[in-house]
This record gives C-alpha cells, sequence and structure tokens, in this order.
C-alpha cells in the first residue's frame, strides 16, 4: 500500500491504518519520518496520562476503569502499556491484560503494548511518537501505563501530561528508597489496595514526605475528595490552610482507591481534570508540551548525528586507524572525537550520501 493510501485511510479513521501507522512509527520503518511530520499539525489535543508505579500496585485495573469512564463519558481513548523490562513485545503483559478484553473490541478504544527498541533510539522516545500518531487519529484521552519505578519509566511518564503514581501499602516500607524522581513528577498520588492493612500509613507517610519536599508554605489546590480530616497530619493541615489562594501552584494530591471494587476512580478522574485545568491555567501546559518538543528535536538530532556518522563505513573503518595511538595514549578519545566531526562535518550535514 502506497503511503498516500495508508494516510487517506488514516485520515478516514479506519483502524486497519491505524494499527499499520503505529506499528511503522514504532519501529521506524522506512517511511515513518514523513508520516510523523504529516501528522505533526494535528497533535496536541489529546490529555496525555501516564501512569506508573511498582507492578502489582494495580496500575492495569486502574487504567481498565478509566476506560470505561472515558468511554461511559463519550471520549475516546488510546492505551499505550510500556514495559521496558521485556524484551519481547508485550508478551507478558498482554497475557495481564485479558481483563481489558471486553474493552478491546471497542473501535473507540486503541491497546498497544510496546517493550525495549533496543538500539532504536529510546522507549521513551518511541512512547512520544505512537502517542502523536494516536493523537493525531482523533483519541481524546490517551493512558500510558508503564512497569516499575526506575528511570526508564520517569522519561515515559514524562511524555505525559499529567502523571498519577500507584502505590500500594505493601511499598510502604520502601517508599523512603523510591527514586526521588518519581516522587517529584507524580502528579497525583494514588495509594491503592486501600482495603489493606497500612493503606492509611503510607498515605500520610506520602503527605509527610510531600510536606517536606514542598515546605508548608507551598500553596496549593487541595482535594478534599477521599480526604479524611480526621487523619490529617501537621504537613497536610498546613497545606491545605495556606491554600485555595494561589490558583497558580499544584500540589499533588494523595487519594487512596480500591480498585477491584472501583472505589476512588471518580476522585481520580476528578483530581486529573482539576490538575488539566490547573495545567492550562497556570501556562504549565504550554511549557511542558514546549519541553517535550526541544526533547524531541534533540532526540532526532542525536539519533541522525549518530546514523549519520556510524552508517558510514568509511568513518567506521577510520576510527578503527586511531585506536592503536588511542591505546598508545600519544592521543586522546576526545581529540578522535572532535577531528571526526570536523572531518566528517559534511556528513553529519547530510550532504554526502554513501
Ligand atoms: P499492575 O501490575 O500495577 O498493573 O497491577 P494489576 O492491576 O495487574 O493488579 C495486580 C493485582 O492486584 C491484581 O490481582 C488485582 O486484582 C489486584 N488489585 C488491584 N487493585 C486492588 C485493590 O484495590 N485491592 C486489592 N486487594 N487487590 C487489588
Amino acid at each position: 500500500m502506497s503511503s498516500e493510501r495508508l494516510l487517506a485511510d488514516f485520515d478516514a479513521g479506519k483502524p486497519a491504518a491505524l494499527a499499520r501507522v503505529v506499528s511503522i512509527v514504532e519501529n521506524h520503518r522506512d517511511g515513518f519520518e514523513p508520516i510523523l511530520a504529516s501528522l505533526h499539525g494535528r497533535t496536541g489535543r489529546a490529555r496525555r496520562i501516564g501512569l506508573t508505579g511498582p507492578p502489582g500496585a494495580g496500575k492495569s485495573t486502574i487504567t481498565a476503569l478509566l476506560v470505561k469512564r472515558f468511554r461511559d463519558a463519550g471520549l475516546r481513548v488510546g492505551v499505550i502499556a510500556v514495559d521496558p523490562t521485556s524484551p519481547f513485545t508485550g508478551g507478558a503483559l498482554l497475557g495481564d491484560r485479558v481483563r481489558m478484553e471486553n474493552v478491546a473490541l471497542d473501535p473507540g478504544v486503541f491497546i498497544r503494548s510496546m517493550a525495549t527498541r533496543g538500539s532504536l533510539g529510546g522507549l521513551a522516545a518511541a512512547t512520544r511518537e505512537v502517542a502523536d500518531v494516536l493523537d493525531a487519529f482523533g483519541f481524546d484521552r490517551l493512558l500510558i501505563e508503564t512497569v516499575g519505578v526506575g528511570q526508564s519509566e520517569l522519561d515515559v511518564a514524562r511524555t505525559a501530561d499529567s502523571t498519577l503514581l500507584v502505590l500500594v501499602p505493601e511499598s510502604g516500607d520502601s517508599i523512603q528508597t523510591l527514586k526521588a524522581g518519581v516522587m517529584e513528577i507524580a502528579d497525583v498520588f494514588v495509594v491503592n489496595k486501600a482495603d489493606r492493612p497500612g493503606a492509611d500509613r503510607l498515605r500520610n507517610d506520602v503527605e509527610l514526605m510531600l510536606g517536606l519536599r514542598k515546605g508548608v508554605s507551598f500553596g496549593n489546590v487541595p482535594t478534599h475528595h477521599g480526604v479524611d480530616l480526621k487523619r490529617m497530619n501537621p504537613a497536610r493541615a498546613a497545606r491545605e490552610a495556606a491554600g485555595e489562594q494561589n490558583p497558580s501552584e499544584w500540589t499533588p494530591p494523595v487519594l487512596s482507591a480500591v480498585a477491584v471494587k472501583q472505589e476512588g476512580i471518580d476522585t481520580i478522574l476528578a483530581a486529573l481534570d482539576r490538575h488539566f485545568a490547573y495545567l492550562e491555567r497556570s501556562g504549565t501546559l504550554r511549557t511542558r508540551r514546549r519541553e517535550r518538543m526541544r526533547e524531541r528535536v534533540r532526540d532526532v538530532v542525536a539519533q541522525k548525528v549518530s546514523d549519520r556518522l556510524w552508517k558510514d563505513q568509511r568513518t567506521v573503518a577510520w576510527l578503527e586507524e586511531q585506536l592503536p595511538a588511542v591505546e598508545d595514549g600519544r592521543v586522546t578519545p576526545f581529540a578522535v572525537a572532535d577531528r571526526l566531526l570536523r572531518e566528517r562535518a559534511e556528513l553529519v550535514r547530510g550532504d554526502e550520501k554513501t
């Protein structure tokens, strides 16, 4: 199929064309760049919501519930499930997704699992590109679910407008050891499995940690949903007292949920809506999206420079010739790199094709 025909089918809203375009873009197959370029002008409409947290926290359960609620509201939803640890294309994850089957037949829902792409330029970049495709196709909400709380998950989470961090009481002891960045990136905290012991304590710990992080004078837009005032800790009390009058600040609410019983989902949805309103009102949405574009261009530049140089066999051979001198200590790796960039400038510019 020609790419014009493919894009025409995509524009006509055909699911098969969408699946095909997603595959081409995800795997950087021939023609992915012009496709992304032609879709670029149509992106920016979908709200991108990231869900992250330790395995087993209930992310998939919450994702499925959110999909259901969005569908009930007449919104179309794209789900990108990212598993950086899996060398397979989301095999284990798909097994886990059986519960999503009831929504999988709905044309208003598109679900894609992605695993590590090795050398192809990073999972976060791929996630962003696939999200752009879904955005351009017309999905209103994109749920980007990542498994785990490591660096790649953080990078993936940064591609979202709002990030939900799902924690569970079992992870309570290890909250101090959670990567600092994970706490920083969360816009909404959800303590799931609130039917288990320790949920209140965990919520309190997270509140305290946020209080320490932000300082008590930090203005906020507190959530009153699902908040048990009697259990409020001093940091939270101070923040809530200082709150309401500073609409340009956001303090992440710490919500509780029992996803298996569908409890807490309304509160999560309300918090996401409030967060999005805050993003728009404060100008943060524009800054975050601009930051995404900046990173995007930087990624593409890094990838292109690397490809242009190392796909050129003469450059590879030239480097081999320099190595003995580097080994002997006569030349430094930095000097070789500088020389390479100088002497192969025309390659980097893309003037010369091999
Ligand atoms: P994920 O790995 O973060 O996507 O977690 P899942 O959504 O797959 O949930 C892991 C397990 O926890 C599943 O067996 C769920 O049924 C269960 N689970 C999810 N939410 C709750 C909850 O609120 N309470 C309890 N007790 N179990 C839950």
